[in-house]
């Protein structure tokens, strides 16, 4: 089922407490499509700057399965780049610095063939960016979204506005706390249901929230009730840059694989986490997307076995 993407491709700079990268690729729709890509085929929309590494872009149109003809270049502009350093813990960072580049233009432009895409994945950017992507996807079936502080600060009443348009929220614990000023996950995501949210059934309206607590795993709050994953018990942290959104790729990868409409039920939504959770946990394990780059589908499948034995209670 087709699934799309639209979100940032960027250059990012990692500094952890025992090493650094410069220049690597990032992204929120750079992780996602890759992690998707696993599962089915997956529409990339978004725009890079003239000084987007060929290398790079040759890496994204090298997998079959990511449709890239929604990736637009703007020679006179200059790629999103993001900077972030990891405390410690390596489960909070601080951003270093956010040059929004062709961020700050028009949204890319939609390819007319992926008009009639039915799983939308909207990664993190502007919301009012995302809202009109949105848009252009009529017969969308699952409209699911990511934000993150910087546009909860910035640009709160498009943020709103999207949130009454789509299915499911994905966002951080942090974030969530942001959004509502509720300490408690569990709350802060009711509230959001409560405000956003149709009735129960309804085809309208926020039917589920994921709040990603990073190695505390994620709570999935839906209008049937709550669902608890634990993170993988990783051994080996290197980078946990995309993660959340190397979490989304897996979710959404497996619900579309599945062609699973909305309302989503429930216990789809914990396999489809299970599935992000997996998938997150490779991706932490180097920078960049160089754990992505090595992996196996049967690699995922033996992890996967792991992890669903180890959470069978
Ligand atoms: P994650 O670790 O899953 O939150 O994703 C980090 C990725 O998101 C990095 O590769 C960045 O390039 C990208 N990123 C950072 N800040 C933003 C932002 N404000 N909007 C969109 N993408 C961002």
């Amino acid at each position: 089922m087709a699934l799309i993407v639209t979100g940032t491709i960027g250059i990012d700079t990692v500094v952890t407490p025992t090493s650094s990268a410069e220049k690597i690729l990032g992204g929120s729709a750079t992780y996602f499509s890759v992690a998707a890509s696993f599962f089915g085929k997956v529409r990339l929309v978004a725009a890079v700057g003239g000084d987007f590494p060929p290398s790079f872009a040759k890496f994204l149109k090298g997998y079959k399965a990511i449709d890239t003809r929604g990736l637009e270049v703007r020679p006179n502009s200059k790629t999103f780049a993001w900077g972030g350093k990891y405390r410690e813990d390596m489960n909070s960072r601080d951003t270093l610095f956010t040059e929004l580049g062709v961020l700050a233009e028009a949204p890319p432009v939609v390819p007319g063939t992926f008009a009639d895409s039915k799983f939308v994945f909207l990664a993190n950017t502007h919301p009012g960016v995302q809202a009109q992507l949105l848009s252009s996807f009529p017969k969308r079936t699952l409209a699911v979204a990511d934000t993150m502080d910087l546009w909860i600060n910035t640009a709160r009443k498009e943020l709103e506005a999207l949130l009454r348009q789509i299915d499911g929220l994905v966002l951080n614990y942090d974030e969530a706390e942001l959004f509502t000023g509720k300490k408690n996950p569990v709350t802060a995501a009711r509230h959001i249901l409560n405000d956003f949210g149709g009735a129960k059934g309804s085809k309208k309206g926020l039917k589920f929230v994921v709040v990603k607590k990073g190695e505390h795993g994620s709570l999935i709050i839906h209008h049937d009730g709550i669902a608890a994953l634990p993170a993988y018990p990783a051994e080996k942290v290197v980078d946990p840059t995309g993660a959340g959104d190397t979490f989304a790729g897996g979710l959404m990868g497996y619900l579309a694989s599945k062609g699973a409409r909305t309302p989503t039920k429930l216990d789809t939504l914990r396999k489809a986490a299970a599935m992000g959770t997996v998938m997150a946990s490779f991706n932490i394990e180097a920078f960049s997307l160089d754990r992505l780059k090595t992996l196996k589908k049967a690699e995922i499948a033996k992890r996967s076995k792991q992890f669903a034995k180890m959470i069978n209670v």
